[in-house]
Parts: structure tokens; sequence; C-alpha cells
């Protein structure tokens, strides 16, 4: 009998790849294929424990480096993560089953805080405010907050960590990632990026693992500061934990973005984002359009085109040039995403192109592009996040019916129109509750220099991520008042003032 052994992915704590002290494993997919490609380390209480005390060790001397020395190997490290595009998206598209080029773009959108985080000394300057009383000065400025965590979902391996480690350590904090099981390596390769750049050992961790090393991190006394994307009820179970004893956290979860088309708008331009932005990446993004809300009688001819462009989504392997669309990320998530798919026939939506039908090569996690019409919208496929390339057209007969519809779902992270009215476009941003709104842009992912968030069960916490949010959130205030007694005359004086005080 053979047995196969596969290469091992190690947690990377104080600088170096370490033994773990839990043996427990998870394996690794090679989506395309379905076979396993990789056992990765699932920490336990222990590990957790390490991470944690060898970031609070390193902290001591990281938040005293000059802001020029901490920028400086910000912009080392930027330079690097340029140079290793090309093996970060090879990492995470065999991981992950996501097409090259569009692992790529993830690389590039993290690259891009890291950009922002290089600004972080003009970004951190503090308020100055001279004579705020007679011969008393006040000022501000704000300091890390110690040890802070990062726990992250699979459909981003690279740009979601990189919300939050060059922002938080860019500002004085040391930093603990606790990447998805499911997509684990490119972590790694991001630590050892750092070290060239300089960054001391112990500053930025990795410890691979699932619920038990999640739960470790957020009842650790020693972790101060929690972020989290995933789902929403993983989010709302590490809000309401992280909370409980005590910690700062924003945790971001899930999505069901709706994209509203207009009579007026220009549909060839309106099928072809709408087709890139469900069915890329196979649906995995919490950016996806999930949901097409049909104004009117653009319905028809709408969906004769999304049929047409959804038959001719090239799925095949990653890492083939050709491919557009890749697989998801497990035989467990194809086959709930199946499951929705009959549900929704059951429900009485109309099927128009069944991704079922699609038979890709080998064993791997396949399902085709889906587009449903006249979807019902208390059928599961309306009211459930699929995260699969499954589009729902929902008709409807007027902007405000469209904008109801919207405001009535929990989740809230991001939405679009598609218009050629000025008028709808300022109606519809005004008055829709998301957090992120696309103007014939379906997938409106805030530039660095902007913060990411969702509002409603797309969000728990008072911060977005990323941009003015994530540096707000990564440090606190402190506000001085100051006065230098001059002479005698001056030191009596105020002494002598035994109320509250005010400015003189
Ligand atoms: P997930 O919630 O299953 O996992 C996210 C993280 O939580 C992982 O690190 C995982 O190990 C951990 N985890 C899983 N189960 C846990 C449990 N019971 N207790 C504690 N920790 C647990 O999410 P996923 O499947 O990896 O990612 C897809 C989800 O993430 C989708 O819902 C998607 O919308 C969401 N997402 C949201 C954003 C956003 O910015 N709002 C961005 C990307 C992904």
């Amino acid at each position: 009998m053979t047995t196969l052994t596969h290469k091992t992915i190690h947690h990377h704590i104080g600088g170096q790849d370490i033994p773990a002290s839990s043996a427990r494993t998870a394996p690794v997919f090679d989506p395309a294929t379905g076979q396993v490609q990789a056992e990765v380390l699932l920490a336990d209480a222990r590990d957790v424990d390490r991470a944690v005390k060898t970031a609070r060790a390193a902290f001591g001397d990281w938040q005293d480096v000059s802001l020029t020395g901490r920028a400086r190997i910000m912009f080392a490290f930027r330079e690097l993560v340029a140079e290793h595009v090309d093996e970060l998206a090879r990492i995470v598209s065999s991981e992950h089953g996501k097409v090259f080029s569009d692992a790529k773009g993830e690389v590039i959108r993290g690259q891009e805080v890291v950009e922002y985080a290089c600004g972080l000394p003009q970004l951190l300057k503090g308020e100055y405010s001279d004579q705020v009383s007679t011969d008393v000065d006040a000022y501000s400025f704000r300091q890390p907050l110690g040890v802070c965590t990062g726990i992250t979902p699979f459909n981003f391996p690279v740009m979601v960590p990189m919300w939050m480690h060059p922002i938080a350590i860019a500002a004085g904090n040391t930093f603990v990632l606790k990447p998805s099981e499911r997509d684990p390596s490119a972590s790694n390769l991001i630590a050892e990026l750092y070290a060239e750049a300089g960054l001391p050992d112990g500053v930025f961790n990795v410890v691979h693992g699932d619920k038990v090393a999640v739960d470790a991190l957020l009842d650790h006394p020693d972790v101060d500061a929690v972020s989290f994307v995933g789902s929403t009820p993983i989010a709302k179970y590490v809000y309401e934990r992280a909370n409980a004893s005590g910690k700062r956290v924003q945790a971001l979860g899930g999505a069901k973005n709706h994209a509203i088309v207009m009579p007026d708008a220009d549909l060839e331009f309106t099928a072809n984002h709408l087709t890139a932005a469900g069915y890329g990446s196979a649906g995995q993004r919490c950016m996806a359009i999930s949901v097409v809300v049909a104004v009117g009688d653009v319905a028809e001819p709408l969906i004769a085109r999304l049929r047409e462009k959804a038959l001719e989504v090239k799925v095949g392997p990653g890492l083939e040039p050709d491919s557009e669309m890749g697989p998801v990320i497990t035989a467990q998530a194809r086959d709930r995403i199946r499951g929705y798919i009959e549900q929704g026939a059951a429900a009485g939506a109309e099927l128009i192109v069944d991704g079922r039908e699609l038979h890709g090569e080998g064993d791997g996690f396949w399902v085709g592009p889906t587009l449903f019409d006249k979807v019902p919208t208390d059928a599961s496929i309306y009211t459930d996040e699929i995260f699969g390339p499954v589009l729902a057209v929902v008709r409807v007969a007027s902007l405000e019916e469209g904008i109801e519809l919207i405001n009535r779902n929990p989740y809230a992270n991001g939405t679009a129109i598609f218009t050629g009215s000025g008028q709808a476009a300022r109606t519809f941003q005004r008055n829709v509750h998301v957090g992120m709104i696309g103007v014939n842009v379906p997938i409106p992912v805030p530039m660095a220099f902007y913060s990411f968030g969702g509002w409603k069960d797309s969000l728990f916490g008072d911060h977005h991520i990323h941009g003015p949010e994530g540096i707000r959130f990564y440090t606190r205030g402190k506000a001085i008042t100051t006065r230098w007694p001059q002479d005698a005359q001056d030191r009596t004086h105020h002494s002598q003032h035994m109320h509250f005080p005010t400015a003189v």
C-alpha cells in the first residue's frame, strides 16, 4: 500500500515556522482537481498563547520605533509584495481556485493598503491648539493598542488580511493573523516578506486553525483588538465574545448584494458587468452581485443578454490562461450551492441557466453559472447568502419599490444601480441603507484611502476597515493640556481657583 505524504503548513511565530503543540491538521485541497495538496496545522490554546505572548513581548520595542523607521519598513515590504505578486497569486489560485488574473487583482488591491500605510507618519499627525486658556495649550495624539489579531475568510486570503495588518503594524501594534484554514499558505509567504523587509521578529505572527484557535484568541487577556471578516453568524459570535472580554472589535459579515437596473441603463454594458460581478470568483466575493432588481420593462431584454453571457463564461482551472471562472472552494460548498439551485426551482423561480449541468474536469468542485428569473422573495435563493455563481433576478415596477426591497434585506454590504439618469442615481444613493454603493459600478470596493464596510448584519462594530477608520480602530487618542507657570505671581494666582477649570 502506498501512503501519500503531503506538505505540512506550520504556524509562523517570532520569525520562525515552528512545530505546534497540537498535532491536529486539516486538509488543504486543490479545488480544481478535488485532491488534497497539503495539511495545515490547527492550533490549540497553547499554540495561540505562544503567538500572543511573542507578539506582546515584541510590542514594547516596536511601539518605540520611530514613525519614519516604521514607514521605511512598510516601503520595503511594499516593494517585496510588488515583486511577489505573481507568486502570491499562484498560491491563492491553487488553494482557492479563483483564476490567476483575479488572484493577481486581489494581491494588488491588498498592496494598495500597504501603500496607504506607508503614509502613516502623515496620517497619524495629532492636533495642537495654542492658548486655549491664558498660558495654556492643548494637543492630542494617538497611540497603538498593543496586540491586534485578524481572523479572516477563505475568499480573499491575501487582500482581506492586508486590510488589517499593514495599518495595525505601521501604527505601532504587533499582530497575530489567524487566516482561513482552507487556503493558508499565502500568509506564511507574507510573514517571510515582512521579515525580509526588516520587520523585527514577533511583530507579525501567523497561527493556523479553526474555532479552537479563534476562541483562544477571543478569550486571551493579552489580545487588545480583534478584526474579523467572515460570515454573519460567526461575525456576530466573534463580536459578542470579544466584546464580553473587553476587547475592541470590528466584525464584518456576509452579504446579499442587489443591483438595480433602470429601463434607461445601457443594456450591453450592464449585462457585461453583472455577469462579471455575479460569476467572477465563482460568486465567492462578499461584494458579488447576487440579486438583480429589474425595473419595469427592462427585465425581458436584460435576461436575454444575461442568459447568453452566462452560457459563454469559460469555466476551468484557475491556473489555465483561458479560464474566466474557477471551481468553488470545497465539495461541501459545491453540494450546498447545488442544493440551493434545486430549492430555487422548487420554490417557483424560473431556472434560465442551470449550473448543475456543467461537468467540469475530474473531481474538481465545479458548479456553472446559474441564472434565475422571477424569484419569489421568500425563496431561499433570495433570502440566504449562497456564496456561489447564482444570479437571482427579481422584477419590480419602480425605483422606489427596488429601494424598499433592498432596505428590507438584513444584509447591507454593497449595492449598485445601473442607469443613465443622475437623478435616479442620486435618489438611490441617498435612500438606500447600505454601506458601499456603486453607480454603474457593480463591485464598489472602496480604494485603500477610503474605508470598507457594510451596514446592518454585514458589520458588527463601530469602525469600518482600512483607510481612515482603520487608523482610528488600531489607535487610541490622548488629549493633553499644558501650562508652564512663569513666575511667583502666576503660581499664587492659579492656586486660588477652586472652581471647575474654565478658560480665562
Ligand atoms: P467563515 O465565517 O466560515 O470563516 C471566517 C473565519 O472564521 C475563518 O478564519 C474560520 O476559521 C473562522 N471560523 C469558522 N467557523 C468558526 C466558528 N464556529 N467559531 C469561530 N471561528 C470560526 O467564512 P468563510 O466561509 O471563510 O468566508 C466566506 C464568508 O465571508 C461569506 O459570508 C462572505 O460574505 C464573508 N466575507 C465578508 C467580507 C466583508 O468584508 N464583509 C469579506 C470577505 C468575505
